[in-house]
């Protein structure tokens, strides 16, 4: 149809998915927050923003509306959302400050979705048993009363059940999310209709995004906060940087991820950590249920659900072989793939190889690959010059944190085309007709194209959960303004959580082992440095 009409909304369409390109740079800088002045957190970051606008003027960009089969093919909890999430084109807070609400209660992409939200919830609930099993055994202790807890992680049905079981333990909380693509709109919108200060879209742009961590961050005459459960580091980094006086005030931090937790403990080493931080990152449930059994199912739905790749037969290559990596090699091993794996360490070089895998460098096989995936928690790891290397139709994401370890500035450049082709797919087309797929621009791939398994989450959400209890609760002298490890008997009892869905029968010690052992009959059942 060309009516007037249509081709006004494919105009619409054009325009909105060029606005969508994203900021060049990386998605952690503050320096843009609306009235902010975090003047130190800009300037880290000044050469590559002002490197990537010049590219950024003169690459080309091609976009394709939708098609029907990529809305169609993707599931009501998949990240990827629908089309209209993302072409609405106005920023939600653009709208509540021209409003007149600089200070919102919640800013999301549309609250009327909210019942839509609640169902994906409650269908989360029922794959969290562990966190929803911690809500029933804690909530007539209320052991977060009075927590006010700002909150900066992904944004997604699971998330809320976190939120909500912190809620029913006693605590106030602020949420952003932590990554301007992964939020789910409806459940956004099911926090906010549930009373939940909640300030997420998917598609925010840089300055709304640290916009939505900030209304989380700054102190008011009704909001304290008084811990912080970040993901990345972002709002730390922000309330540090921008308010100060507050951070002073905050009893403890809960850190998810390994970028966080890295800039935590130079935080420490520097000697400005001011209040003690959880590393919940290195928790032995999380490390190995998020990043190894999460990973190691998500790569799979993320490649199928953004490209519908046939893996049996393929050549793959892995960069990294830490926790990540070696879930992704599982997966698209046992799916008859070819897998190669690339490593600068040779304990985890070694490992690959016993376990059966190739280990090579990249440039030995960039050539045949169909597949390449980043996840080593590293930049500069898939380089222009590999990419010019790739043949016609190799799939490039990453699994690792934030958008370095894919070169994807240097791709944008004039002789390059740019094609969107279904959301979080772009097409890279070289003069000759060349083209590599890139996903989710180089963001990571399974939280920006697929779902996460609820149970992976209840598991590092039950850890989340019991390092803000510990933190808040602990005597005032337990912990120094330093970097912590989840006690090890939490990280059993996280376990514990869940081990009844699998209707999972524990072995009892007996005194006299117990004794032999040295252990006591209740756990810690390892030392510190035990590996699993
Ligand atoms: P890890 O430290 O266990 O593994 C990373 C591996 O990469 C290490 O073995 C390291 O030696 C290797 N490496 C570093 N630089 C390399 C290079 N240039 N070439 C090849 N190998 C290199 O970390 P991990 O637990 O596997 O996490 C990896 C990344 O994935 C982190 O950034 C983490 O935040 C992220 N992560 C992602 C998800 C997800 O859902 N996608 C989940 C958890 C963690």
């Amino acid at each position: 149809m060309s009516d007037g009409h249509g081709e006004a909304n494919q105009q619409r369409k054009e325009s909105v998915v060029t606005a969508n390109v994203p900021g060049d740079s990386p998605v952690t800088d503050p320096g843009h927050v609306r009235s902010g002045n975090a003047e130190g957190a800009a300037g880290k970051f000044d050469g590559q923003r002002g490197k990537s606008g010049a590219l950024k003027k003169s690459a080309r960009y091609r976009s394709r509306s939708l098609s029907a089969s990529s809305a169609d093919s993707y599931s009501s909890t998949s990240y990827t959302g629908s089309s209209s999430d993302e072409e609405e084109g106005v920023q939600p807070h653009e709208k509540a400050i021209a409003g007149g609400q600089p200070s919102p209660p919640y800013c999301v992409r549309n609250v009327e979705q909210h019942a839509f939200g609640r169902r994906e919830i409650e269908i989360a609930e029922q794959e969290m048993p562990g966190i929803m099993a911690l809500r029933a055994r804690a909530k007539e202790d209320k052991p977060l009363k009075d927590a006010k807890i700002v909150g900066c992680t992904h944004i997604n049905a699971q998330t809320a059940v976190l939120i909500e079981t912190l809620a029913a333990l006693g605590a106030t909380v602020r949420w952003a999310a932590c990554n301007i693509y992964s939020t789910q709109n409806e459940v956004a919108a099911a926090l906010a209709h549930a009373g939940f200060a909640v300030f997420a879209w998917r598609g925010e742009s840089e300055e709304a995004f640290w916009w939505c961590i900030d209304q989380c961050c700054t102190p008011t005459s009704s909001w304290q906060p008084n811990m912080i459960l970040d993901d990345g580091g972002d709002a730390t980094h922000l309330m540090l940087k921008k308010h100060a006086a507050a951070f002073k005030q905050i009893k403890g931090i809960v850190e998810e991820s390994v970028t966080g937790v890295h800039r935590l403990y130079q935080l420490s080493k520097a000697g400005k950590l001011c209040v003690p931080a959880m590393n919940v990152n290195d928790s032995v449930t999380k490390t190995k249920f998020d990043n190894l059994y999460s990973c190691r199912e998500s790569i799979i739905d993320a490649l199928k659900r953004s490209t519908d790749l046939m893996f049996g037969g393929k050549q793959s290559v892995v960069c990294g072989y830490g926790e990540v990596g070696k879930g992704c090699c599982q997966a698209l091993k046992a799916l008859g793939c070819v897998v190669y794996v690339t490593e600068i360490d040779p304990i985890c070089a070694l490992q690959a190889a016993m376990d059966g895998f190739r280990v090579v460098k990249l440039t030995e096989v960039i050539r045949q690959v169909d597949i390449v995936i980043t996840a080593t928690g590293n930049k500069g790891v898939v380089t222009r010059e590999h990419m010019e290397r790739m043949k016609n139709g190799c799939v490039v994401c990453n699994m690792g944190h934030s958008n370095t370890e894919v070169d994807v500035h240097a791709l944008r450049t004039p002789d390059l085309l740019w094609e969107r082709v279904r959301s979080q797919v772009d097409h890279i087309i070289w003069p000759n007709g060349k083209r590599i797929v890139l996903l989710a621009e180089g963001r990571l791939a399974n939280l920006c194209c697929s779902s996460l398994p609820s149970f992976v989450v209840s598991v590092t959400a039950a850890t989340q959960a019991l390092a803000l209890i510990e933190l808040y609760n602990a005597p005032q002298h337990r912990y120094k303004a330093d970097v912590y490890l989840l006690p090890k008997k939490m990280d059993e009892y996280v376990a514990s959580l869940h081990l009844p869905t699998f209707d999972a029968h524990l072995t009892e010690l007996t005194d006299e082992q117990a004794k032999y052992l040295g252990l006591n009959k209740v756990g810690p059942f390892k030392p510190n440095y035990y590996r699993y």
